[in-house]
């Protein structure tokens, strides 16, 4: 199945409406001598990655020191700290091997909390928590519960149960948490409360989803996010890893390494980047950081769709939405992913659905030539987002030497972007050069919920470490 070119079907769009179109053909399209020549330069960075000095990608070891065996059992709490949601779990991982119950609650992360206090951030979370157990464990006398926090930014763990933050990253700001150690606070707020919870691991939502869909499926070699961040990880023996070599570990030893590839080419050698990748770097809480997670990742998608429209409007004053108001245009992230996606679902032949859009959120209501513009402008971002991503699966199964395997993968655009996993099988078959008539060989599916099931496992192989005296 492919995914559809909409190319030289576009009817009565005048002259200079198709030079631009034109112009983000040629800014957004990522061919496939580019896509080999990023995978390449990712393959390197990787491996800087693993070393003492480091480099731009983190490689962060996260003392997952193995794969689940399916006999793993106990109560476990998992609190998922995302970029948009939180949410708080309870798994049962049953007797049944590889059987688990799972219950939980979704909250909205208020969007202030993303730029807040640390005291804020922390009293939320603790609330979430608290009105779980008293909703789900009424006048109970609990045990303490052991807890496997997914904490999907990067972090630096020394032990599995503690992480300093590295930097925030998905549009997060808040002071006083970079270059701490984010468990005390948390295990703090939950004694202040009088919460019988105990944090048995922190985890990386990507090394969640790798634990939690090779429970299920043994081919499951890589775990990765699509969704408002983008990340990897993926099982490496110590003894390739230059920067354990001081901790005299056997080097047959699996650990699971929390890539944080969102991070890849920071220095800005082989990306294409637009201008619009530029501005949203520039006006971003941390620009310079996370240079491939803003062409790619959910957060900024819309934002890109937004940017490239301004500069139509400041660039050719009257040649789009002539005579009407465009100020909404003008507010940055006012347009999410769903709104791209929307547009692209939308039937080709009228595109009513993205006229609707169009009105309701921006005020604005598009000519047809024009509504086939943006429809364009939405394919050319998400194919952009898709291909770019495959690098980076191409870059593990690459320095791996993976020939196949299944990917695990989760997050908002894999689960929703329309055309994302068509597109993205599309450029791993152009990267890995599988001949036409074969099928393929990497294969990038739904994952199992990683941050609920993978943390609750996590915490199970932790505290069965622990109990066996184990590192
Ligand atoms: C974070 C990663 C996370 C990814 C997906 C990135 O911004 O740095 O830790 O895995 O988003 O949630
Ligand atoms: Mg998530």
């Amino acid at each position: 199945k492919h995914p559809p070119s909409r190319k030289g079907s576009m009817h009565d769009v005048p002259q200079n409406l198709l030079q631009q179109i034109k112009d983000f053909e040629e800014r957004f399209t990522v061919d496939q001598a580019t896509l080999k020549k990023i995978v390449a330069h990712f393959v390197k960075e990787l491996e800087k990655g693993l070393t003492v000095e480091g480099g731009n990608i983190p490689m962060n070891v996260t003392w997952v020191l193995g794969f689940p065996d399916g006999n793993e059992q106990g109560t476990f709490l998992a609190l998922d700290m995302g970029g948009t949601n939180l949410r708080v779990c309870e798994i049962t991982l049953t007797d049944a091997k590889g059987a688990f119950d799972i219950t939980q609650s979704k909250y909205k992360m208020p969007e202030e909390l993303r730029t807040g206090t640390a005291e804020e951030l922390w009293e939320y979370i603790a609330d979430c928590l608290q009105q779980f157990i008293e909703f789900h464990h009424e006048d109970e006398n609990l045990t303490k519960l052991p807890l496997g926090f997914t904490f999907s930014y990067p972090a630096t763990q020394d032990y599995i149960d503690h992480g300093v933050l590295q930097r925030w990253t998905k549009g997060f700001d808040i002071d006083g948490v970079e270059g701490e150690d984010v468990v005390p606070p948390l295990e703090a707020i939950l004694k202040k409360r009088g919460l019988p919870i105990k944090v048995a691991a922190l985890i990386n939502d990507t090394t969640g989803t790798l634990i939690a869909s090779s429970y299920t499926d043994s081919d499951m070699k890589i775990g990765c996010i699509f969704g408002t961040g983008v990340n990897a990880a993926y099982m490496e023996d110590v003894g390739s890893v230059p920067k354990l070599a001081h901790m005299g570990l056997p080097a047959d030893m699996p650990v699971a390494i929390n890539c944080e590839y969102g991070a890849f080419d920071n220095e800005r050698i082989v990306l294409p980047l637009t201008k619009y990748d530029e501005i949203i770097d520039r006006d971003s809480p941390r620009p310079g950081q996370q240079a491939f997670e803003k062409m790619t990742a959910g957060l900024y998608l819309g934002e890109i769709f937004r940017l490239a429209l301004v500069d139509i409007l400041d660039s050719h004053p009257g040649l789009i939405f002539k005579e009407q108001d465009t100020s909404k245009l003008r507010k940055p992230y006012l347009l999410d992913a769903s709104f791209l996606a929307n547009i692209e679902e939308d039937p080709y032949e009228n595109l009513t659905e993205s006229l609707e859009l169009f009105e309701r959120e921006l005020n604005i209501r598009p000519t047809q030539p024009e509504l086939e513009m943006v429809r364009r402008l939405a394919e050319l971002i998400g194919t952009r987002a898709a291909r770019l991503s495959a690098c980076g699966v191409a870059a593990i199964c690459t320095k791996k030497n993976i020939e196949s395997c299944h990917v695990g993968a989760d997050g908002s655009v894999f689960t929703k972007y329309p055309h994302f996993k068509a597109r993205g099988a599309q450029a791993l078959r152009e990267i890995l050069d599988w001949a036409p008539e074969e099928k393929d060989k990497v294969t990038i599916m739904a994952a199992e919920d990683g941050s609920g099931v993978g943390a609750a496992l996590i915490a199970a192989l932790t505290l069965k470490r622990v109990k066996a005296g184990n590192l």
